[in-house]
């Protein structure tokens, strides 16, 4: 029976970053992946010989080359990668579009406090009281407790317009709590897309997989692709086994898991607590034109809209809510790869809803979906008129069934172990439910939980 001395399941971004770790440092480690493509969440495909990418929009934490002090250049020292191989691209800008008011943001952090004064004038002070609490709070600290978000940022913000806009690109983009999140939380996506901003690597998310990859493989790490894990065996409290799919047992002395705190403890031998799943599922339309948005005067890379004064991050009663969304523009970074138009929706959707659909009206909803998403684009650019060439529509059910995330819950369950550790002995958690989110944040947490319980202390420089 070959043995590991560490065992990854899941070759998403967290996975991957803490198998180079470990290989790093001479460990002999395999990273187990039930899909026969890599990415997890951020994935990629090809269809008619357009490159879809699943995940991305754009990377957070943006950062120029050497910036001290940044996440993105902290993981890229600790995985030995250098800058140059992103070949990252910066957005133009990005706007949250409400009913009454819009507020743009970009790279330059500047930008946001000037449209905060000049939009809400009477909240520019507490503003930068919020952005001084934000800069000071130690927001990587493993210890720190839950804390409602909400609660916190009402002790500067007293304007409720304006803290509701604040909120609604941070929790889309990384809450798994409904209508708030944790303040931990909420300063880590603050910097991230706010102070750092959004990038995007040349060719999309696939670039970053390879390079991981291929660095993980040249280590003497192994990736072992088609290859799901069934059982995590455990014998009086310790891991000692897993099992796969199909039936290979393979000996580890630690396990460290990325597929998610529920699904982890689903299938542990000796039966564990288990969390519930998170609530949060999405739908997301890709759609290919004929022309290129900036052709047609739309600059902005990524808009935040919503129509109500109230933001309403839930999981709706319907199968979708189409009152608000996120829309991307990819080919509105400052290259373009790409030589059609593209453009992504993605609309808040209820899970269970989407499961109980039988075929035929599952193809029809996906319509309703494409159509919701091409209306939309037409409501916030009447000028656009393109042709459209090729769409691909992605439900909770997607999600689902190529991440093995319950519920098609993006950001996981609401019960995040900051630390890793599980109520077995030498099983490790990273990743989504390990709290540090995103493309940026799972690398991170992949590279922290192993630098933490599978390396020596003299290991990690
Ligand atoms: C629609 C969408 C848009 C997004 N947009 C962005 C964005 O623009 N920017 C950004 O930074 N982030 C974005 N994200 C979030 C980002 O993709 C995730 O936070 C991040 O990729 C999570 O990585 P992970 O390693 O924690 O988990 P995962 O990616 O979920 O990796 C877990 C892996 O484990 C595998 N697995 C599951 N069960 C088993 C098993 N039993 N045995 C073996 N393998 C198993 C899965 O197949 C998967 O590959 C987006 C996500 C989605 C879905």
């Amino acid at each position: 029976m070959a043995h590991y001395d560490t065992i990854i399941i899941g070759a998403g971004m967290s996975g991957l970053a803490a198998g180079i770790r470990l290989a790093m440092f001479d460990q002999k480690v395999c990273i187990l992946e039930r899909h026969k493509v890599p990415g997890g969440l951020n994935s990629y495909y090809e269809r008619l010989g357009r490159k879809l990418d699943v995940g991305l929009h754009a990377m957070t934490n943006f950062s120029r080359k050497g910036e001290r002090g940044r996440p993105l250049t902290k993981l890229l020292k600790q995985l030995r990668i250098p800058y140059e191989k992103l070949e990252l691209s910066q957005q133009h800008f990005s706007r949250i579009v409400f009913p009454e008011r819009q507020l743009s943001f970009s790279n330059n952090p500047q930008l946001l406090m000037d449209e905060v004064a000049s939009v809400f004038p009477h909240q520019q002070e507490n503003f930068s009281h919020l952005l001084e609490a934000v800069l000071n709070f130690d927001d990587v600290n493993l210890q720190n407790q839950y804390q409602s978000a909400k609660e916190k940022v009402r002790e500067f913000i007293t304007d409720e317009n304006l803290l509701e806009m604040l909120f609604c690109p941070l929790l889309i983009y990384g809450s798994a709590w409904e209508n708030d999140m944790d303040f931990s939380q909420f300063v880590i996506m603050f910097k991230s897309i706010f102070l750092e901003g959004f990038s995007r690597p040349k060719n999309g998310v696939r670039s970053i997989i390879n390079l991981l990859i291929e660095k993980y493989l040249q280590l003497g790490g192994e990736l072992r692709l088609g290859a799901g894990i069934q059982k995590i065996d455990v014998e009086n409290g310790v891991v000692r086994r897993v099992v796969l799919d199909n039936g290979e047992v393979l000996d580890s002395n630690k396990v460290m898991s990325s597929i998610g705190l529920p699904e982890t403890m689903n299938i542990v031998s000796e039966k564990q607590e288990c969390p519930a799943a998170g609530a949060m599922s999405f739908t997301e339309t890709i759609l290919f034109f004929d022309k290129k948005p900036a052709d047609q005067g739309i600059h902005d890379t990524i808009i935040f809209f919503n129509d109500n004064d109230k933001y309403p991050y839930r999981k709706p009663d319907t199968l979708c809510d189409y009152s608000s969304a996120v829309i991307c523009f990819p080919n509105n970074f400052n290259s373009d790869d790409y030589n059609e138009g593209v453009i992504r929706v993605t609309f808040m959707a209820n899970f269970e809803k989407w499961n109980e659909l039988d075929k035929a009206a599952y193809l029809l909803m996906k319509q309703e979906v494409r159509q919701a998403s091409l209306s939309l684009i037409k409501k916030l650019f009447p000028q656009f008129e393109a042709e459209l060439l090729y769409s691909d529509v992605f439900t909770p059910r997607t999600i689902m069934r190529y991440t093995g995330h319950i519920k098609g819950a993006v950001y996981g369950s609401t019960q995040k172990v900051r630390d890793g550790r599980t109520a077995v002995k030498n099983l490790f958690i990273c990743g989504t439910d390990q709290g540090f989110l995103g493309i940026v944040g799972a690398m991170l947490s992949g590279i922290s939980m192993a630098n933490l319980h599978c390396l020596m202390s003299g290991d990690k420089a």
